[in-house]
């Protein structure tokens, strides 16, 4: 007999995953189908983000961040660290062995709130609600009926045809993250979010980095002044290679490593690598799905097209995360999978794009939420703007980070704040106040009257916010 559901979500990333629990939750019986198998070939929940994304990126970022302290930074505490060495063995395994435990803690979860948990790949073979949904495991496969379906299938790494990933010589996110040893030169293309994290992971364990971006300004998403910031520490202090405005030409691969050809604005260069990795951006995930069987309409670039509450064309069927319109990120799919399973709950749902929060966790971290100051200039609106660095945070100075800056945007009229902007120690879990204001709708002056511990590195915030009515106090 067919099983049917009230749910069922397609993908296990923080989307799918989050959007079961919360159906579930809301007493619909719900069926989650995934199809992801880890290097050992066992399904493994979590998509993207836990198996080779946020999770073992972050990982790798705080491993290597300590091995840097420990070489660079231990001697102006006064402590001696005799013999630093990586073994690169343990620091991968400490990575597994957290992925591991996430993606397992999600088949406890589903346990816990009763998802129906189904390996496999989801794809619609007719419909309208209910729906049909066959899920194929290798030969074997079964077709289960839903009332709704929530599609969360994500996203994938956009690959150059003329650089074929192997994942040994030239990989790509999931490559990067498992690399069997530090190479001598590493070469990446893409000076994008996963290229200044992976480049900065294997700068500091002692990878000559090069990385090769083809636009002509750097970090063109973030604000110009935190850019500028960016590229001067990331290349000054950090030691990254970073060539604008590359074209990439020839790229061949052999045992011995990867010769690439570009040209940059001063001409003709050729640069070869032990290892390159490809960081371009993403795809979304879409043609698996069956689309064309219940006529489901995707953009030309495969994006599955919704409107603002994540309706797709057809009834009853939602679409979150990655394989939508918006922010790439995983904070973002899992909040769209809530309103999701709350709006087919009868319950209103909502997320606003506007206050999604971006982090980049290099050192010193990135973090903005709202407008840049480009966008508003651009957009004609008029505004102020405040800014305070760390150098003169007292909290920083004790962290011994003192690179960076906080910015705060604010609208001339009515100085409700339409951006923040940072770099800076732990600037990914600062944005967090600036969300939390924006949301409400509060104005500088607002940020400017709450009181804020001292030493703190929020202080900087709070003297941003002070700086849009030019009134700092400690600068
Ligand atoms: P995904 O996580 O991609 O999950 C989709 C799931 O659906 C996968 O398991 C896939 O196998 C499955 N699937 C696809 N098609 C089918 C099908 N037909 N049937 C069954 N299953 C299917 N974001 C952040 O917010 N913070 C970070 O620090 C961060 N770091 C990142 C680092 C790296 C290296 C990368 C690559 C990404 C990072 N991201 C980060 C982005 C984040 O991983 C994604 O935005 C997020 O995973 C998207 O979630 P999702 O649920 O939409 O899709
Ligand atoms: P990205 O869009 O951040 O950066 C890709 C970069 O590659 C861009 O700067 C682009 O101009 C450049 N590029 C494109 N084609 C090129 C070419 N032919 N030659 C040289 N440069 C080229 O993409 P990404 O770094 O691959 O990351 C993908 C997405 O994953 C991110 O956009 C983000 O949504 C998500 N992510 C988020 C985090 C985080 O939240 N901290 C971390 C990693 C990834």
């Amino acid at each position: 007999m067919t099983k049917t559901f009230d749910v069922a979500v397609i993908g296990a990333g923080p989307g799918g995953y989050t959007a079961a629990i919360r159906a579930a939750q809301l007493g619909l019986s719900t069926v989650c189908i995934d199809e992801w198998k880890n290097t050992k070939g066992k399904p493994s929940l979590g998509g993207t983000c836990l198996n080779v994304g946020c999770i073992p990126s972050k990982a790798l970022l705080e491993s290597s961040e300590n091995y840097e302290r420990a070489l660079h930074k231990f001697g102006e505490h006064g402590i001696t660290v005799k013999d630093v060495a990586v073994d690169l063995v343990t620091m991968l395994a400490r990575k597994d062995k957290i992925v591991d435990t996430f993606t397992g803690g999600i088949s406890l979860l589903f346990r816990k709130n009763k998802v129906t948990s189904m390996h496999g790949r989801g794809r619609f073979v007719a419909g309208a609600s209910p729906y049909q949904i066959e899920v194929r495991n290798g030969d074997a496969a079964e077709v289960i009926e839903a009332k709704h379906v929530i599609i969360a299938t994500g996203s994938v790494p956009r690959q150059l045809p003329f650089a074929p990933v192997d994942n040994e010589r030239i990989v790509d996110n999931a490559g990067a993250l498992s690399l069997p040893q530090v190479p001598k030169r590493l070469g990446v293309i893409g000076a994008g979010v996963i290229g200044l994290e992976m480049g900065s992971v294997w700068k500091r364990l002692g990878s000559q980095v090069t990385i090769l971006e083809a636009l002509p300004n750097f970090l063109q998403a973030a604000d110009e002044q935190v850019a500028r910031e960016a590229l001067r520490v990331f290349t000054k202090v950090a030691g990254l290679d970073i060539r604008l405005g590359v074209k990439i030409g020839a790229v061949k691969a052999s045992k011995k490593g990867v010769a690439v050809e570009y040209a940059d604005p001063a001409g003709e260069q050729k640069a070869e690598f032990d290892v390159l990795i490809v960081a371009v951006g993403r795809a979304p995930q879409s043609a698996s799905l069956g689309a064309e069987n219940v006529g489901l309409t995707l953009d030309g670039r495969g994006f599955i097209e919704v409107d603002d509450q994540c309706r797709t064309n057809l009834s009853n069927v939602y679409a979150i995360g990655d394989v939508v319109r918006g922010p790439m990120l995983a904070h973002k799919s899992s909040e769209e999978g809530v309103a999701v399973a709350e709006m087919i709950a009868g319950q209103s749902g909502h997320v606003d794009l506007e206050t999604v929060p971006w982090v980049i966790y290099t050192a010193p971290e990135i973090a903005w939420v709202g407008k840049t100051e480009q966008e508003l200039r651009a957009a004609g609106v008029d505004y102020r703007s405040g800014h305070f660095p760390f150098i003169v945070n007292g909290r920083a100075r004790a962290i011994g980070e003192t690179a960076g800056l906080v910015k705060m945007l604010a609208d001339a009229r009515t100085d409700r704040i339409l951006g923040v902007h940072m770099i800076g120690p732990y600037a990914s879990e600062l944005i967090a106040e600036a969300v939390v204001a924006m949301e409400f709708g509060a104005a500088s002056e607002d940020i400017a009257r709450i009181v804020h511990a001292h030493p703190t590195l929020s202080e900087a915030l709070h003297e941003a916010a002070l700086a849009v009515d030019k009134r700092t106090i400690n600068l």
